[in-house]
This record gives structure tokens, C-alpha cells and sequence, in this order.
């Protein structure tokens, strides 16, 4: 294998976390070769206070003996990641896969209906992350007339933001082809309200793929071993598929208010100024781009809405 070699016998090199379970990881090697690896004490020193200094996706330096167990010495800058906040004493980051490229943002017609507010956190999320968002509404077979106005509504909603929206049935197969063809040579989490069908989509894509989607009782029953196993998933067509338990609680995890706007491409793209410099884009302001831009029917007003009261939340979850 390829990798500097040191004196005792390791070698170093890099690889990608493929599963990990609690305390120990599974890394392919950049050329390949499938290691069982531990955190090596420095890393796990100075990463004490997280909740998983490595997670799932995470691109690793790590030393790897003649034979026997490899032990990671490093985590590689990551370009994305998919959080959650981890309850406790204090509130920690707990990053369910890291270097993801894609949300899977699951919503359905029908059983349960989706809720707009609902896709407008779940998309957020995924920005805050550096993950692209793409919206997938299932159980299309489900549809009648009477939904079909409110689901025109939702792509436009989600066109000024240019997020996709595909329409899908993973009962009839609708769709499905065109999901896979978004998804493949690229890493994706499925994320979004349990019942929506992630299990019977992703089951659809390839029979192979089984996910966890947060119902552990329903789908792995006892263990705590299992529960606590992230893994990724490969897609016969290339690509990978993250398969985590507990992604039904996505948060904006870290998000500044000050970056809310950056996250939201709708509104991101108004670069009129607008009157006062430290304009709050509060409602009824006077002389504000966003309200402007309202008016004029470059935004959606809902959209304004919803950041107005994200970036309210946001500011009162930093002040001191
Ligand atoms: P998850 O919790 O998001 O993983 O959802 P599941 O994949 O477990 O699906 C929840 C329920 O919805 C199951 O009873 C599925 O059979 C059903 N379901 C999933 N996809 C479809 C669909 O496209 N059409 C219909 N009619 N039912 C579906
Ligand atoms: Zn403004």
C-alpha cells in the first residue's frame, strides 16, 4: 500500500470512515484496503468534549500496522456536515455523517401530509450543513385533485430557492429513476418526517438498501451496538447512501444569525441595499430590500416570513 512508511513498522495514510460503532471505526484506505481502526489518544484528548470527534464520511489520516487494528491520528477538513444537537447538561453538536453532498428531503402527499414550514427547516438545515437540499414529495399514487393545487404550490415555493422537487411513488416506482440519477457518484442522507417513506425509497432505488430511519423499535428492535452503528451505503450505480439512526431531529445547528440569509438562496440573491445599513428586514420596515422585493414578486412572502422568525429565534438563542 501506498503511505510513508515509519520506523516500527506502521504506515501512514488516508482513508474514509465507512461505519463506526461507538468507539471504533471502519476506514478504506485510499487504495482500497478495509481497516478496523480506534481514535489515537492525542485525537481523543483533544477532542474530549465532543460528542463523536469522527463520524461517519470523514476523511482521516490514520497509521496502519503490518497487521492488526490501524488507529486514526487525524480528521481531514470537512467540506459539509449533517448535525444534530445531542441533549444533555450543555447542548453539543453530534454530527450524524460528515462530507455529505446531499439532503434527501422526504416529505409525502399524503399519510402524513407536508407541512411547508416543516420543508423550509429541513432545507435550512441542510444549508447550514453545506449540504444541498433536494426535495422529494412521495406517495404521489396517493394524490387526488384536490392536492394537486397545494403541491404546484410547494415547487413554486421551493423554484425561487432552486431547490428540485421531484415527485415520487415508491409503491408504483414513479420517479424513482429520476432520484437515482440525482443521486448517483454522490453521497446522500435521507432526512424528513417518519412515515414519509425514506425506508420504501431508498428499498425502491436498490432492494439491497436498508435503511434505519429513526423507528428503531420497528426496525432493529434490541441492541444497544446497533443503535449506536452509523454506516455508508453503497449505490450499485456509485455513491454512497448514509445509513444513521435518529435523523428525524435535524437542527440549524450552529447557524449565526448573520449567516440565515446565506442559507436561504431566495433571498440570498436580492443584493438591493436596503435603507439602513443594519436593517433588520422586520416586518412593515421601512425602506427594506427583502420587503421590497416582496412587492415586487421576486420573493415569496412566506419565505420572508419564515426567515423573519428563524432570524428572531436565532437572536435570542445568542443573546448572553
Ligand atoms: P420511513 O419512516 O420514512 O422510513 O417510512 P417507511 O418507508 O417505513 O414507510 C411508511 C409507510 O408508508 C409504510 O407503511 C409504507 O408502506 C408506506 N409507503 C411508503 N411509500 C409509499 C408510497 O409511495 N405510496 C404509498 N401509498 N405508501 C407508501
Ligand atoms: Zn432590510
Amino acid at each position: 500500500m501506498t503511505g510513508s512508511h515509519a520506523d516500527d513498522g506502521w504506515v501512514s495514510c488516508t482513508g474514509r470512515v465507512f461505519a463506526a460503532f461507538g468507539k471504533r471505526y471502519e476506514v478504506v484506505t485510499d487504495d482500497g484496503r478495509r481497516v478496523d481502526c480506534s481514535l489515537r489518544g492525542k485525537l481523543r484528548l483533544e477532542t474530549g468534549a465532543l460528542v463523536n470527534p469522527v463520524a461517519v464520511g470523514d476523511r482521516v489520516r490514520l497509521d496502519v500496522p503490518a497487521d492488526g487494528d490501524g488507529a486514526i491520528v487525524e480528521v481531514l477538513p470537512r467540506r459539509s456536515r449533517v448535525s444534530r444537537t445531542a441533549t444533555g447538561p450543555v447542548p453539543l453538536e453530534q454530527i450524524l455523517a460528515a462530507n455529505v453532498d446531499l439532503l434527501i428531503a422526504v416529505f409525502s402527499v399524503r399519510r402524513p401530509r407536508f407541512d411547508l414550514r416543516m420543508v423550509d427547516r429541513l432545507t435550512l438545515a441542510a444549508e447550514a450543513g453545506q449540504v444541498t437540499p433536494v426535495i422529494v414529495i412521495n406517495k404521489i399514487d396517493l394524490a387526488r385533485r384536490s392536492d394537486l393545487a397545494e403541491l404546484a404550490d410547494l415547487e413554486s415555493r421551493f423554484s425561487f430557492a432552486a431547490y428540485p422537487v421531484i415527485r415520487v411513488s415508491a409503491a408504483t416506482g414513479e420517479g424513482i429513476d429520476e432520484l437515482a440519477v440525482r443521486m448517483r457518484d454522490q453521497v446522500s442522507l435521507f432526512a424528513g418526517p417518519s412515515g414519509t417513506g425514506k425506508s420504501s425509497i431508498a428499498n425502491a432505488i436498490d432492494p439491497s438498501l436498508e435503511l434505519r430511519t429513526g423507528d428503531v423499535s420497528r426496525k432493529i428492535g434490541r441492541g444497544r451496538h446497533t443503535t449506536t452503528h452509523s454506516a455508508l451505503l453503497e449505490l450499485p450505480g456509485g455513491g454512497q447512501v448514509v445509513d444513521t439512526p435518529g435523523i428525524g431531529v435535524l437542527d440549524v445547528w450552529g447557524l449565526a444569525s448573520d449567516d440565515l440569509r446565506q442559507c436561504m438562496p431566495d433571498l440570498a440573491i436580492i443584493d438591493d441595499e436596503c435603507r439602513f445599513r443594519d436593517c433588520a428586514h422586520g416586518d412593515r420596515e421601512e425602506g427594506c430590500a427583502l420587503s421590497a422585493a416582496v412587492e415586487a414578486g421576486r420573493i415569496r412572502a412566506d419565505r420572508l416570513d419564515f426567515y423573519r422568525k428563524m432570524r428572531a429565534w436565532l437572536v435570542e438563542r445568542e443573546a448572553p
